[in-house]
């Protein structure tokens, strides 16, 4: 399938141009011999992936890893922070005109974010479909420890060839799955947002990504036989939901609270190291934030949604925890100026009945952790090693990972009987 990024660049009814830097994506079997003709015209392509991602391309890339210069990047435990970016820059050879990232959402963001400082172009062979990040023009990275969303280059083509991906390891396909359902809230926030502050937000957008979504949602037990038309649809969501944040220009479309949670336990505030990938996390967030979407609509719904002031930084908890890993600076600088600063509890009070309304569209947490657990999908904290008590706190903290407004932040301002306020 060769998609059509025509549709996605028409003007929009939100008044916006939406722009795709990405210039052609094939999602099928046997993509990769497209990579012969992509790669006419560049003088010193090379290939960026670690053992297992080069495993898994082997036989469907033979030609091209005994022909192309290939980086490998060695280490236990490779992740996207400073320090495998350093790898990479030092090892890449200066004569690179055009890098490959064969892989999966790691290699992709260690690629495109050298592959920008570079000024250079990239093409994504992704070889599982476990995360959204593929045509991402941003790299989620941890840079000295703090979390970053780092300006990088999209591909400009993706080469996504089933015959690779549909036989990864099923679990980096459930992590996938996670990623993409989590969009229920990361969109749910998006909205909100716009309902309290008129921050911009594209309609068009949001409903694409709804249709994916549910899509994939309908075909759960095909993509877990392995069904290659199934999860050709998971990858189809995955890079549609890509193309939304090319589209928005940046990641609101596909981050919301439940990604905070994820990137609150990868900075180790209040935890120690989890290992487990990035689908994973943003799956139990997922759960975590659906619960207490619930217990907010129940609230406003029953008239025991009081608004209280909790606009300013908690800054006793923040030194307490931050501030006990050395992160207290830190933590107040992604946060500035503070987001919530211009917010009128009144208007808010106001507008708890639309946010209400738009609670009511969500999936139920217990419908969703059914669901994802059916799908082979990890829910509970406990599987993550996360002991569940750290629950309340990982809620009450995650909102300031990101200076970016998620109900979960707002919801600093509503006090109910059961609420963490
Ligand atoms: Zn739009
Ligand atoms: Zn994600």
């Amino acid at each position: 399938m060769n998609v059509d990024l025509q549709r996605f660049t028409r003007p929009c009814e939100c008044g916006h141009e939406h722009k795709i830097a990405v210039k052609g994506i094939w999602i099928e079997p046997g993509a990769v011999n497209r990579l012969k003709e992509l790669l006419a015209g560049y003088r010193h392509p090379v290939i960026i992936c670690d053992a297992s991602t080069k495993k898994a391309a082997s036989r469907s890339m033979e030609e091209y890893f005994a022909s192309l210069e290939v980086l490998e990047v060695t280490g236990n435990n490779i992740h996207a922070n400073d320090s495998y970016v350093a790898q990479v820059q030092e090892r890449l050879n200066g004569e690179a005109d055009v890098l490959v990232a064969v892989g999966s959402g790691t290699i992709h963001d260690l690629t495109r974010y050298v592959a920008y400082t570079r000024g250079l172009n990239f093409i994504s062979v992704p070889t599982a479909a476990s995360v959204d990040g593929f045509v991402s023009t941003v790299a989620a990275m941890t840079w000295h420890g703090m979390k970053k969303t780092l300006t990088a280059a999209a591909p400009v083509y993706v080469l996504a060839d089933t015959d690779i991906f549909a036989k990864a390891p099923f679990r980096l396909t459930a992590s996938g799955i996670s990623d993409l359902m989590g969009k229920y809230t990361s969109l749910l926030d998006w909205k909100v947002s716009h309902i309290v502050t008129g921050e911009y937000y594209c309609e068009t957008v949001s409903r694409l990504e709804f249709e994916a979504v549910r899509e994939v949602e309908s075909v759960l037990d095909q993509i877990r036989d392995g069904d290659p038309q199934c999860m050709e649809k998971l990858m189809y969501a995955l890079i549609l939901s890509g193309l939304a944040m090319q589209m928005i220009g940046n990641s609101r479309p596909a981050s919301g609270a439940e990604h905070h949670v994820s990137h609150l336990w990868e900075m180790e505030i209040i935890n120690n190291y989890i290992d487990a990938l990035h689908g994973e996390k943003v799956s139990v967030g997922l759960i975590l934030c659906l619960e207490y979407y619930e217990k907010i609509r129940r609230a406003i719904e029953s008239g025991t949604c009081r608004i209280v002031d909790g606009r300013a930084y908690e800054t006793e908890l923040l030194q307490e925890t931050f501030g006990a890993r050395g992160k207290y600076q830190d933590v107040l600088e992604e946060n500035d100026p503070n987001l919530m600063e211009e917010l009128d509890p009144a208007d808010l009070e106001s507008k708890l009945p639309l946010i209400a309304q738009e609670l009511a569209a969500l999936p139920e947490s217990d419908r969703m952790r059914g669901l994802l657990a059916g799908a082979g999908c990890v829910t509970r904290m406990e599987e993550l090693g996360m002991p569940a008590d750290k629950k309340d706190l990982t809620l009450r903290l995650c909102p300031y990972v990101r200076r970016r407004l998620t109900l979960l932040r707002l919801a600093k301002n509503f006090s109910f009987p059961g609420s963490l306020y």
